[in-house]
């Protein structure tokens, strides 16, 4: 007889939504798995591109995946609502009610599992620096790139209209800061083309980084080149400066220094989010991340599974850490999705291996670098310009393809190609 098995997967990011989306109905000997995603968020957007929502160089509403759609197309359920808490011993996840407009659209509610998946991804860290949660913004999520947007929009218009100077300051040079200058001097470059005179020589963008470097995880040459090109592209670049405290008009650096912004951007250091935080009897890394062993179930508890940024692996023999990047996210929903049928089992499993295949970094459509990784053709290969570009573009196609399969995928890349020649290139509206 064929036993149905409760999946819940919390958070429908890079892997969670893979995972969803390949096990939903799926039957595997005489078990049968019936999904149900939980997301805070309405729609799914591929995390490495919310600096481009945020900056407006890409329109949301033509980037992200309907979850009820995905859920119907993928044999999943979709529950809404916010995950706040898990009781490990009832099996089940607490969701927050769901409030739109003011009113109560579903009330607070628990969804029972035989195995949770947790795939809730990290936020920025801010180290307890004082000033940073009132004043800075953050872009971790939809809704925050939506609403830093918004803001950004109205603020820099609002400025350029009255003549006046704008100035946005970026903490973290990684990846996300980096690409988020970029972004910004690139919408400033197209307001000046749809008429706005001046608007570059009126903004001021600074990225300010502890290390004494930008993209630490990077190869050095990579840093350099990337310095390079944000410079030439007219961000200030401050390296070694750690942040001691933000207020309303700027942050202060410890030697005294202070850097004036109209638009405060927190983008540094990675945690998981307070719901992991808040999971009793769970071992967790100083960053709040579940450990897991090499077949990503929780250590303490065989009925939890975690993936991508909210986990971290234990047992590797070499101590060769997971980056928290998309492509390790996507490598471990891809493991969870052939093996998960068979750890349920007990059965002998392989170990979920990171392969390294590089790492790219995109400056808006002016430039991209990257490295290739320990995998591939051409190990620890430099890349720049059109190649990394074409690469960095390629790992989300490579993911609409997982989510809709080949078709769907495709045509989905065509219309964006069609779309990026008939549709505005910036959102000014
Ligand atoms: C601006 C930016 C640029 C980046 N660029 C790159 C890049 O170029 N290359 C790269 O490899 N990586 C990049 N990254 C990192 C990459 O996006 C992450 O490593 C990856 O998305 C992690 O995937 P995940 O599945 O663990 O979580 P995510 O993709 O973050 O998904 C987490 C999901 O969980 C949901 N969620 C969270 N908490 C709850 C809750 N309590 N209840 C319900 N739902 C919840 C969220 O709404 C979200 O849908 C970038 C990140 C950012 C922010």
């Amino acid at each position: 007889m064929t036993q149905e098995h409760r999946i819940v997967v919390v958070g429908g990011g890079v892997a969670g939504l893979d995972i969803a989306s390949h096990l939903g109905g799926k039957q595997f000997g005489d078990r049968r798995f019936s999904v149900t995603l939980v997301d805070r968020e309405p729609a799914h957007v591929w995390k490495p591109m919310l600096h481009t929502i945020a900056a407006g160089t890409q329109e949301v509403t033509t980037q992200q995946t309907s979850y009820l759609v995905q859920a119907h197309n993928r044999g999943f359920a979709y529950e809404p609502g916010e995950v706040t808490s898990v009781d490990r011993e009832g099996r089940s996840v607490r969701v927050a009610a769901l409030r739109l407009g003011g009113d109560d659209v579903l009330p607070e509610r628990s969804v029972v599992y035989d195995t949770l998946v947790l795939a809730v991804g990290s936020e920025a860290n801010d180290f307890g620096t004082p000033g940073v949660d009132e004043h800075c913004r953050t872009i971790n999520s939809r809704g925050e790139a939506i609403a830093f947007n918004d803001l950004l929009r109205t603020r820099m218009l609002k400025a350029f209209a009255a003549g006046k100077a704008f100035s946005v300051a970026i903490v973290g040079g990684g990846a996300t800061g980096v690409e988020l200058a970029a972004e910004i001097v690139q919408l400033v470059d197209l307001v000046e083309h749809y008429g706005i005179a001046d608007a570059g020589e009126k903004l001021r963008v600074t990225l300010i980084e502890s290390g004494d470097r930008l993209l630490g995880s990077f190869p050095e040459r990579v840093s350099r080149e990337v310095r390079k090109s944000l410079e030439q592209m007219g961000v200030h670049v401050r390296t070694g400066a750690r942040v001691a405290r933000a207020d309303e008009c700027g942050f202060s650096l410890p030697d005294g220094g202070y850097v004036e912004a109209d638009l405060k951007v927190w983008a540094a250091g990675v945690r998981a989010p307070t719901l992991i935080r808040s999971i009793e009897g769970i071992e967790r890394t100083p960053a709040g991340q579940v450990v897991v062993g090499r077949d990503l179930v929780c250590v303490n508890d065989r009925s939890i599974v975690a993936v991508g940024d909210c986990a971290s692996i234990r047992g590797d023999p070499l101590g060769k850490t997971v980056p928290t990047t998309a492509q390790a996210a996507s490598q471990q929903a891809a493991y969870v999705i052939d093996h998960l049928a068979t750890i349920l089992d007990r059965k002998q499993v392989s170990n979920f291996d990171y392969r390294d295949f590089g790492s790219l970094v995109s400056l808006g459509g002016y430039d991209a670098y990257g490295t290739l990784g320990r995998f591939g053709l051409f190990k620890g290969g430099f890349l720049r310009g059109r190649v990394a570009q074409i690469g960095h573009a390629m790992l989300y196609r490579r993911h609409q393809v997982r989510l809709h399969g080949l078709r769907r995928g495709s045509l989905l890349w065509i219309s964006d190609m069609i779309g990026s020649r008939v549709r505005p290139r910036a959102r000014l509206s």
